[in-house]
This record gives C-alpha cells, structure tokens and sequence, in this order.
C-alpha cells in the first residue's frame, strides 16, 4: 500500500521477480512527498545510509522508462551567514564521507562558482547532487511495475488484515482481499495504516513547502543552508531551511520542517524573504507555483525496512531522502518479501520499532 517511489519501485522489483503484485494508492501515484520533492538525488551523509543511497544509484542508471539520470553531478554548495558555524561540519563531513570531497570556497571561488549569491557567505562544495523533475522516478518505477504485470489501484485507501499476528490480506473499501505477503509502503501515514490505534508511532509527518520559480539567473549548483545534516528527528527545531535546486530553468525553493501541515501560500513570502539572503534575485522572483509535502520522519532519523509480524512488511522512513535511496530501499525489503537472504542492516530494520503486542 503506498504510490510514492518507494511502494512503486517495490511494485516494480516484485512483479519483475515472479511475485503476483496489487499495489493501493489512496489517492493518485506520486501525490505525496514523490511528486512535490525537491528533486536532488544527493548522499545522505549518514553512514548507515551510504550503502542503500549507492545501491539506489546503480538503479537509476538502469531504470528507463521515461527517466532521464543527469549525466554528472551539478555539486551542492552548503552556506551559511556563519562560517565559524560551517566549518566543524565540512571538517566532519570531510572525515567521514571523503567521496563527497567536502572542500571550503574561499570568497572569490565562490563567487566565480555561483556569482548569484549574496557577498559575506561561507560555503563548501559538496561532489554529490543530480536534480531530476520531482514526480520523474515515481512514474518511471509505476510504468516498470505494470510492464512487468503488477496491478496498481488508485483512489482506494487499503490497510492489512492481521489476524493472530500474521498478514493475511488487504481491506478496502471493497472488502477484504487476501494475500501473501503485505508491504506497507504509505509513506507518513504507514504508522496509522500498521497500527490505528495510534500505539505503534515510528513515522510522522515533518511538512516542507517548496516555491516553484524561474529565476533570470539559477545558480548552478543546488545549493542548501547548512544544517540539513542534523535533521535527525520529527522534532528537530528547524522551521526553515533555504534550499535552491534548479534543473531545467524551473528553480524549487525550500523549505520548512514543520510538525504541523502549512497552508502553503501563508509560508511562501517567509521562504522568499529567507531566500533572497543568500541567493538575492529570490527577492524579486515572479512565482510559478507553491506545494506543501510531508516527510515521513523517523524517530531515529533512519527508514524502517522489513519485517513486522509474520507476512507484512514496512518500507517507509526516509525523511528528507526518500528520492535518493527509495529504490535501493525497495530492493532490500522485496528480497525480504521473496524470502531472500536478508541483507537489511540491522540499523534499518523495521523490527527495532516493535508494535505493542
Ligand atoms: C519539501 C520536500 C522536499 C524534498 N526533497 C527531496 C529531495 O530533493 N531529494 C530526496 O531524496 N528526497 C526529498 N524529499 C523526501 C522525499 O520526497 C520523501 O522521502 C519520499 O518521497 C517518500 O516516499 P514514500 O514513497 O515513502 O512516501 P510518499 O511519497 O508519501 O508516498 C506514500 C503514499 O501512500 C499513500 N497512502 C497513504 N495511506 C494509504 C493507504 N491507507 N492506502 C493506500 N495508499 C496510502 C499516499 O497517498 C502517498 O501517495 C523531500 C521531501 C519534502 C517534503
């Protein structure tokens, strides 16, 4: 249940493998944080991560079906007003992640690098980043999945059948269906559809509003105000964030991490203002359009992968990176469905958040 990517690229990988698949997308494939992301594909920087983001990676390279992988990384320049703030986290990041080559500008790079933004910020480059239009994988991953036979339904909400603590099918509002196997793959809303008692509470939503815009001049790398990195929690106290990713001329601003849904028109001059700080054209920018998504937040930050009970399955968690590791997540939690040899890390395991009994 779930039409994000990550209960597409499921649907996909399963069908491929011989699996009878029916996939439930309450509304339409791609509408929730799938189809109004800002579009990165970019590492997580969290160890635990780095396998399922470069699994994800060899994905992409081999999807097709109407996706398009930019050919090489456009970098993402991290920035802050506060350069002795900045600089413990490219050191910590340099240390950990030397892939990412984490490398300070100095002014004058810096402005020959991106000369749209603002004078007097601190920044360092990050070699990861490849920006893709938002809803573009989702709908790659749905064409593969019903090349490959699997049934998706759209516009009918599902939740699992447990009966003595095994899965054994799938409520709708057309009754009850059964199955082998049941993945839930709802995205913000999977801790409700697993447990509706509201017991059972690993996931919740964390509300991000982007602001679509062509700018006369896009920067051109995607650039992010430090911080994103320590987003661990639903309650991680940052409201606001400035992030700019452009691809095609189509620029997204962001965000907000709000606990609470926005109306998204309320919040859009706070993020224009907050914007033009560091990328001062923002200021005057004629706006194309405003979308609010939820991240589905973990408690601990990390997706929640596998086994629950006997026959159902979670895939969901990814927070703030769910375009960037949602296929190689899928991958995992479809070998566990098949009953492959596990190879999910015991970090990501869905059972270390255990529904009451
Ligand atoms: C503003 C913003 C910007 C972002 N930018 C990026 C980015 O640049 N790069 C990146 O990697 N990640 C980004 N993310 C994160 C990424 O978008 C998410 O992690 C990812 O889309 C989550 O995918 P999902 O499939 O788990 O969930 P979702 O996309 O939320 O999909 C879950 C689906 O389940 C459906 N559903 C819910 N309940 C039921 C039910 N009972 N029955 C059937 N269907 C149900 C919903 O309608 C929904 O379509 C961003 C997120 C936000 C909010």
């Amino acid at each position: 249940m779930g039409g994000g990517i990550v209960g597409c690229a499921l649907a996909a990988f399963l069908a491929e493998d011989g699996a009878r698949v029916r996939l439930y997308e309450r509304e339409h494939l791609a509408a929730g944080a799938s189809g109004r992301n800002s579009g990165l594909l970019q590492h997580p920087m969290d160890e635990a991560l780095s396998g399922v983001y470069a699994a994800s990676a060899a994905l992409y390279e081999e999807l097709g079906h109407g996706f398009e992988l930019p050919a090489e990384a456009v970098g993402v320049l991290v920035v802050s007003e506060d350069a002795a703030a900045l600089e413990p986290t490219r050191a910590d990041l340099a240390a950990r992640f030397p892939e990412l080559r984490a490398e300070a500008l100095d002014p004058a790079t810096l402005h020959t690098a991106e000369p749209v933004l603002a004078e007097g910020l601190a920044a360092f480059r990050l070699d990861t980043g490849l920006p893709v239009p938002p809803a573009a994988a989702t709908q790659a991953f749905a064409a593969r999945a019903r090349a490959a036979g699997a049934e998706l339904i759209e516009g009918v909400a599902a939740t699992p059948v447990v009966a003595a603590g095994r899965a054994t099918g799938v409520r709708s509002a057309s009754g009850e269906a059964p199955a082998g196997a049941v993945v839930v793959a709802a995205g913000p809303w999977t801790s409700a559809v697993v447990d509706p008692t509201g017991a059972w509470r690993p996931i919740a939503p964390l509300w991000g509003v982007n602001v679509e815009l062509r700018l006369a001049q896009p920067p051109r790398h995607a650039v992010e105000e430090g911080g994103i990195q320590d987003l661990q929690h639903a309650d991680g106290g940052l409201a606001n964030l400035f992030s700019l990713v452009t691809r095609d001329g189509v620029s997204a601003l962001g965000s907000t991490f709000l606990t609470e849904q926005p109306e998204p028109t309320e919040v859009a001059p706070a993020l224009l203002e907050r914007g033009a700080r560091f990328v001062p054209e923002l200021g005057g920018t004629q706006v194309v359009s405003v979308r609010a998504c939820a991240r589905p937040m973990s408690a601990d930050g990390r997706p929640l992968l596998g086994p629950l009970a006997d026959g159902l399955f979670v895939a969901a968690g990814h927070g703030p990176w769910g375009i960037s590791l949602g296929p190689g997540s899928a991958r995992l939690v479809a070998d566990a469905v098949l009953g492959r040899p596990a190879e999910i890390p015991a970090e990501l395991a869905a059972a270390r958040f255990q529904p009451a009994a």
